[in-house]
Protein backbone atom coordinates (compact mmCIF):
# COMPACT_ATOMS: atom_id res chain seq x y z
CA UNK A 1 0.00 0.00 0.00
CA UNK A 2 3.09 2.19 1.18
CA UNK A 3 4.78 1.54 -2.21
CA UNK A 4 1.46 2.59 -4.30
CA UNK A 5 1.10 5.95 -2.01
CA UNK A 6 5.07 6.36 -2.84
CA UNK A 7 4.38 5.64 -6.84
CA UNK A 8 1.49 7.80 -7.06
CA UNK A 9 3.30 10.92 -4.86
CA UNK A 10 6.30 10.25 -7.92
CA UNK A 11 4.09 10.12 -10.64
CA UNK A 12 1.62 13.52 -9.66
CA UNK A 13 2.74 15.03 -7.21
CA UNK A 14 6.56 15.08 -6.44
CA UNK A 15 7.79 18.16 -6.58
CA UNK A 16 10.52 19.12 -8.69
CA UNK A 17 14.11 17.60 -7.67
CA UNK A 18 15.95 18.93 -10.29
CA UNK A 19 17.44 21.44 -8.01
CA UNK A 20 18.75 18.77 -5.94
CA UNK A 21 20.84 17.20 -8.73
CA UNK A 22 22.20 20.63 -9.85
CA UNK A 23 23.40 21.09 -6.28
CA UNK A 24 24.85 17.43 -6.16
CA UNK A 25 26.83 18.06 -9.71
CA UNK A 26 27.71 21.13 -8.29
CA UNK A 27 29.27 19.93 -5.66
CA UNK A 28 31.31 18.02 -8.32
CA UNK A 29 32.37 21.06 -10.28
CA UNK A 30 33.88 22.03 -6.95
CA UNK A 31 35.30 19.01 -5.24
CA UNK A 32 37.15 18.78 -9.50
CA UNK A 33 35.52 16.43 -11.17
CA UNK A 34 35.73 16.38 -14.90
CA UNK A 35 32.51 15.69 -16.51
CA UNK A 36 32.69 13.19 -19.52
CA UNK A 37 30.26 11.49 -22.01
CA UNK A 38 30.82 7.81 -21.63
CA UNK A 39 32.03 7.98 -25.46
CA UNK A 40 34.68 10.27 -24.65
CA UNK A 41 35.71 8.25 -21.20
CA UNK A 42 35.98 4.81 -23.52
CA UNK A 43 38.31 6.92 -25.91
CA UNK A 44 40.45 8.02 -23.21
CA UNK A 45 40.90 4.63 -21.45
CA UNK A 46 41.51 2.62 -24.96
CA UNK A 47 44.05 5.32 -25.72
CA UNK A 48 45.87 5.31 -22.27
CA UNK A 49 45.29 8.87 -21.79
CA UNK A 50 43.28 8.70 -18.66
CA UNK A 51 45.21 10.52 -15.85
CA UNK A 52 45.95 9.01 -12.52
CA UNK A 53 44.98 12.45 -10.84
CA UNK A 54 42.00 13.25 -12.57
CA UNK A 55 38.60 12.51 -11.12
CA UNK A 56 35.99 11.36 -13.95
CA UNK A 57 32.14 11.36 -13.46
CA UNK A 58 30.07 10.19 -16.39
CA UNK A 59 26.27 11.15 -16.53
CA UNK A 60 23.92 8.53 -18.04
CA UNK A 61 20.56 9.33 -18.83
CA UNK A 62 18.22 6.51 -19.82
CA UNK A 63 15.24 8.70 -21.73
CA UNK A 64 12.72 5.83 -20.55
CA UNK A 65 9.75 8.62 -20.63
CA UNK A 66 9.09 12.23 -20.90
CA UNK A 67 11.43 13.74 -22.95
CA UNK A 68 10.38 17.44 -21.84
CA UNK A 69 12.19 16.62 -18.32
CA UNK A 70 14.49 15.06 -20.81
CA UNK A 71 15.42 18.27 -22.01
CA UNK A 72 15.33 20.39 -18.54
CA UNK A 73 18.02 17.69 -17.31
CA UNK A 74 20.07 18.31 -20.72
CA UNK A 75 20.07 22.49 -19.96
CA UNK A 76 20.52 22.09 -16.35
CA UNK A 77 23.92 20.26 -17.74
CA UNK A 78 24.41 22.30 -20.32
CA UNK A 79 23.87 25.93 -18.38
CA UNK A 80 26.68 24.40 -16.17
CA UNK A 81 29.09 23.18 -19.00
CA UNK A 82 28.41 19.31 -18.41
CA UNK A 83 28.37 17.22 -21.01
CA UNK A 84 26.73 13.63 -20.79
CA UNK A 85 25.36 10.79 -22.01
CA UNK A 86 21.62 10.40 -23.38
CA UNK A 87 19.78 7.38 -24.55
CA UNK A 88 16.68 6.80 -26.42
CA UNK A 89 14.42 4.36 -26.71
CA UNK A 90 12.40 3.90 -30.30
CA UNK A 91 9.46 5.59 -28.32
CA UNK A 92 11.01 8.76 -26.77
CA UNK A 93 13.10 9.16 -29.44
CA UNK A 94 12.33 13.06 -30.27
CA UNK A 95 14.26 13.72 -33.12
CA UNK A 96 15.24 17.53 -32.84
CA UNK A 97 16.25 17.18 -29.13
CA UNK A 98 18.24 14.47 -30.47
CA UNK A 99 19.91 16.41 -32.90
CA UNK A 100 20.25 19.53 -30.68
CA UNK A 101 21.75 17.21 -28.04
CA UNK A 102 24.23 16.04 -29.97
CA UNK A 103 25.48 19.37 -31.47
CA UNK A 104 26.31 21.19 -27.51
CA UNK A 105 28.86 18.61 -27.76
CA UNK A 106 26.80 15.62 -25.53
CA UNK A 107 26.62 12.38 -26.40
CA UNK A 108 23.44 10.62 -28.34
CA UNK A 109 23.14 6.80 -27.94
CA UNK A 110 19.73 4.10 -28.24
CA UNK A 111 18.21 2.72 -25.59
CA UNK A 112 17.10 -0.45 -26.79
CA UNK A 113 14.71 -3.22 -25.51
CA UNK A 114 14.37 -5.86 -28.46
CA UNK A 115 14.17 -9.08 -26.53
CA UNK A 116 11.51 -7.32 -24.04
CA UNK A 117 9.52 -6.18 -27.49
CA UNK A 118 9.86 -9.47 -29.20
CA UNK A 119 9.19 -11.29 -25.83
CA UNK A 120 5.68 -9.11 -25.42
CA UNK A 121 4.63 -9.94 -29.15
CA UNK A 122 4.66 -13.30 -29.09
CA UNK A 123 3.67 -13.48 -25.43
CA UNK A 124 6.65 -16.01 -24.22
CA UNK A 125 6.24 -17.33 -20.60
CA UNK A 126 7.20 -20.59 -18.88
CA UNK A 127 10.08 -22.23 -21.74
CA UNK A 128 11.47 -20.63 -24.81
CA UNK A 129 13.46 -21.06 -27.41
CA UNK A 130 16.29 -18.69 -26.29
CA UNK A 131 18.32 -19.05 -29.67
CA UNK A 132 15.26 -18.30 -31.55
CA UNK A 133 14.27 -15.14 -29.53
CA UNK A 134 18.06 -14.03 -29.66
CA UNK A 135 17.88 -14.37 -33.32
CA UNK A 136 14.20 -12.38 -34.19
CA UNK A 137 15.31 -9.73 -31.40
CA UNK A 138 18.68 -9.38 -33.23
CA UNK A 139 17.49 -8.46 -36.32
CA UNK A 140 14.37 -6.29 -35.20
CA UNK A 141 17.38 -4.08 -33.26
CA UNK A 142 19.42 -3.85 -36.64
CA UNK A 143 16.50 -2.59 -38.42
CA UNK A 144 15.42 -0.52 -35.60
CA UNK A 145 18.59 1.31 -34.90
CA UNK A 146 19.16 1.50 -38.49
CA UNK A 147 15.94 3.09 -39.24
CA UNK A 148 16.75 5.70 -35.96
CA UNK A 149 20.29 6.64 -37.82
CA UNK A 150 18.59 7.18 -40.66
CA UNK A 151 15.70 9.44 -39.47
CA UNK A 152 18.06 11.37 -37.13
CA UNK A 153 21.12 11.27 -38.89
CA UNK A 154 23.35 10.72 -36.09
CA UNK A 155 25.79 7.79 -35.40
CA UNK A 156 24.19 6.41 -31.94
CA UNK A 157 27.35 3.89 -31.64
CA UNK A 158 27.09 3.89 -27.92
CA UNK A 159 24.01 1.93 -26.79
CA UNK A 160 22.19 0.74 -23.50
CA UNK A 161 19.93 -2.16 -22.39
CA UNK A 162 16.36 -0.82 -21.28
CA UNK A 163 14.64 -3.34 -18.70
CA UNK A 164 11.10 -4.19 -19.00
CA UNK A 165 8.94 -5.98 -16.71
CA UNK A 166 9.43 -8.83 -19.37
CA UNK A 167 12.84 -9.12 -18.79
CA UNK A 168 12.64 -9.46 -15.31
CA UNK A 169 9.55 -12.32 -15.36
CA UNK A 170 12.19 -14.14 -18.07
CA UNK A 171 15.32 -13.39 -16.85
CA UNK A 172 16.68 -12.41 -19.84
CA UNK A 173 18.40 -9.00 -20.17
CA UNK A 174 18.07 -6.58 -23.49
CA UNK A 175 21.95 -7.12 -23.44
CA UNK A 176 21.81 -10.80 -24.64
CA UNK A 177 20.31 -9.88 -28.50
CA UNK A 178 23.69 -7.98 -28.87
CA UNK A 179 26.69 -10.69 -30.63
CA UNK A 180 30.03 -10.39 -32.12
CA UNK A 181 28.41 -10.43 -34.88
CA UNK A 182 25.85 -7.36 -34.75
CA UNK A 183 28.07 -5.38 -32.74
CA UNK A 184 30.61 -5.59 -35.69
CA UNK A 185 27.40 -5.43 -38.72
CA UNK A 186 25.92 -2.23 -36.60
CA UNK A 187 29.37 -0.74 -35.59
CA UNK A 188 28.55 -0.79 -31.95
CA UNK A 189 31.02 1.02 -30.79
CA UNK A 190 30.24 0.03 -26.89
CA UNK A 191 27.04 -1.37 -24.72
CA UNK A 192 27.15 0.57 -21.03
CA UNK A 193 27.33 -2.68 -18.90
CA UNK A 194 30.02 -3.85 -21.07
CA UNK A 195 33.21 -4.86 -19.23
CA UNK A 196 35.49 -2.45 -20.75
CA UNK A 197 33.31 0.30 -19.09
CA UNK A 198 32.59 -1.27 -15.94
CA UNK A 199 35.49 -2.58 -14.78
CA UNK A 200 36.96 1.69 -14.59
CA UNK A 201 34.55 2.36 -12.32
CA UNK A 202 35.23 3.14 -8.48
CA UNK A 203 31.62 3.34 -7.90
CA UNK A 204 28.25 3.79 -9.58
CA UNK A 205 24.76 4.66 -8.56
CA UNK A 206 21.60 5.00 -9.65
CA UNK A 207 18.45 7.44 -8.91
CA UNK A 208 15.53 6.15 -7.14
CA UNK A 209 11.68 6.60 -7.07
CA UNK A 210 10.59 8.85 -4.30
CA UNK A 211 11.32 8.73 -1.24
CA UNK A 212 14.53 7.24 -1.96
CA UNK A 213 17.07 9.30 -4.10
CA UNK A 214 19.86 6.98 -4.92
CA UNK A 215 20.72 3.58 -4.95
CA UNK A 216 23.17 1.86 -3.29
CA UNK A 217 24.22 4.80 -1.46
CA UNK A 218 25.18 8.42 -1.66
CA UNK A 219 26.73 9.91 -4.69
CA UNK A 220 27.62 12.84 -2.17
CA UNK A 221 29.84 10.37 -0.07
CA UNK A 222 31.63 9.04 -3.17
CA UNK A 223 32.13 12.44 -4.44
CA UNK A 224 33.62 14.14 -1.38
CA UNK A 225 35.98 10.95 -0.84
CA UNK A 226 36.87 11.82 -3.87
CA UNK A 227 36.37 7.98 -5.99
CA UNK A 228 38.48 8.32 -9.15
CA UNK A 229 35.69 7.61 -11.73
CA UNK A 230 31.80 7.36 -10.74
CA UNK A 231 29.03 6.85 -12.91
CA UNK A 232 25.39 8.22 -12.48
CA UNK A 233 22.36 6.57 -14.04
CA UNK A 234 19.79 8.98 -14.25
CA UNK A 235 15.85 9.22 -15.47
CA UNK A 236 13.68 11.73 -15.94
CA UNK A 237 11.01 10.68 -14.12
CA UNK A 238 12.55 10.54 -10.65
CA UNK A 239 13.58 14.04 -11.02
CA UNK A 240 10.25 16.00 -11.86
CA UNK A 241 6.66 14.80 -11.83
CA UNK A 242 5.16 15.15 -15.50
CA UNK A 243 1.40 13.47 -14.41
CA UNK A 244 0.39 13.17 -18.25
CA UNK A 245 3.49 11.59 -19.28
CA UNK A 246 3.00 9.21 -15.98
CA UNK A 247 -0.40 8.44 -16.32
CA UNK A 248 0.03 7.01 -20.12
CA UNK A 249 2.75 5.48 -19.20
CA UNK A 250 1.15 3.62 -16.22
CA UNK A 251 -1.44 2.91 -18.78
CA UNK A 252 0.15 1.56 -21.37
CA UNK A 253 2.35 -1.06 -19.03
CA UNK A 254 -1.24 -1.65 -17.47
CA UNK A 255 -2.67 -2.20 -21.53
CA UNK A 256 0.95 -4.28 -22.41
CA UNK A 257 0.51 -6.52 -18.92
CA UNK A 258 -2.88 -7.65 -19.63
CA UNK A 259 -2.12 -8.17 -23.48
CA UNK A 260 1.13 -9.86 -22.13
CA UNK A 261 -1.13 -12.40 -20.28
CA UNK A 262 -3.77 -12.69 -22.28
CA UNK A 263 -1.60 -14.23 -25.15
ZN1 LIG B 1 15.34 2.14 -19.44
Amino acid sequence: MKKIIYRLFNNFLMPSRLDELEKLLLAAIFEGYTFVSIRHFLDLARNDKLDKRTRYLMLRHDIDTDVKTARALWQLECRNGLRGSFYFRLQTANIALMKEIHASGAEVGYHFEEIATVAKKKGLKGTINLPVLKKDAGELFCNNLAALRQKSGLPLCGIASHGDFVNRRLGITNFELLTPEIRKLMNIDYEAYDAELVNHLSSRFADLEYPGIWKPGSPLDAIQRGDQVIKLLIHPRQWYSSPLVNAQDDLNRIYEGIRYWAT
